[in-house]
């Protein structure tokens, strides 16, 4: 895709890097980050039901994460206005010391780490649209709210966590934010979501810096989800975020590959995303429309209403519904 339509973008490209072992440790355990590295070199080594590594897996994960941190330093120092890492393996189900979900190491928690001890950052948002709940990104910061975390998931659905009422505890109380949806959710409903929810609580919390985790498995035809997006859905909110960080954080966003099982999907969407995010203009109609709550899905609206219930006490801008 990129080799095809590359020229027409306007893409710098960040090259990564190798993550040292004390960047992977400011959000893993130094006994796990040991026990990933013993897999190098080795054919194959089951660490979760899902989670196998090959020979090459270590190599990759601490490229991705690498990469990532090099294309935050290039966003926060202006070098880019946003970024995406094309990475993998994904991260956001990757615990402080165990393997999940294909996940080895948390591309995006690392990163918010990485802005906060090189960059001196202290507001964090990161807006998580991966079909499923990232329960390691959302575990990494339950009680810090230097990070925002916002996710919008399939559920009931793998890996289980992400239910309304879990809203963070002790000082990160009221920044970590779920709204769970049923199956069949499309375009309408997220940038829905986006316009009522995400957007008022961005603009209260006004951060210094947003990541994406980019999963592209609500696409209707990935195999593993049962959403309903299309690529004009991510890249409504993709633009929707994009608006948000013109206005709040200098433009500062940067998108981290998460999952995506159609090939095809994947593709789509990030290229059509790669073009509003290589032709963003901050000055301009970017946005999209204002969708109405009223063309929502009943089940998606009333997930949003009891979304919006259970953070309204955080977030008093928050509408009624
Ligand atoms: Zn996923």
């Amino acid at each position: 895709m990129l080799d095809k339509q590359g020229a027409n973008l306007n893409l710098k490209q960040a090259p990564p890097r190798a993550a040292a072992r004390d960047e992977l440790t400011t959000n893993h355990a130094a006994r796990y980050v040991d026990r990933i590295a013993e897999t190098a070199g080795r054919q194959s080594t089951y660490l979760d039901p899902d989670t196998s590594t090959s020979a090459h897996s270590w190599d990759a994960a601490i490229k991705a994460v690498g990469g990532l941190l090099n294309l935050v330093d290039e966003a926060v120092e202006g070098k880019v206005r946003n970024g995406f890492a094309l990475v993998r393996p994904p991260g956001h189900h990757a615990e402080y010391d165990r393997a999940m979900g294909f996940c080895l190491f948390n591309n995006v928690a690392l990163a918010a780490r990485h802005a906060m001890s090189k960059h001196g950052m202290d507001r964090i948002a990161i807006v998580d649209w991966d079909l499923h709940h990232g329960n390691g990104t959302q575990h990494s910061f339950y009680d810090d709210p230097r990070a925002l975390f916002i996710s919008t998931h399939q559920y009931p659905y793998y890996p289980g966590t992400g239910a309304t009422r879990e809203v963070g505890s002790g000082k990160g109380e009221g920044y970590t934010v779920n709204v769970p949806l049923e199956a069949g959710a499309g375009d309408q409903d997220y940038v829905a979501i986006f316009q009522v929810l995400v957007a008022p609580i961005l603009r209260a919390y006004k951060p210094q810096l947003i990541l994406v985790s980019a999963g592209f498995d609500a696409h209707h035809t990935d195999p593993l989800g049962g959403m309903a997006l299309t690529e004009s859905g991510y890249d409504q909110m993709g633009r929707i975020l994009m608006g948000l960080a013109a206005e709040l954080c200098s433009g500062r966003l940067v998108f981290a590959l998460e999952g995506g099982y159609s090939l095809e999907a994947l593709r789509g969407s990030v290229a059509k995303l790669l073009g509003s995010l290589s032709s963003f203009d901050p000055d301009g109609e970017a946005t999209p429309e204002a969708v109405s709550v009223e063309d929502m899905r009943p089940r998606a609206r009333k997930s949003l209403a009891e979304s919006l219930d259970a953070q309204r006490r955080y977030w008093p801008d928050l509408q009624m519904l």
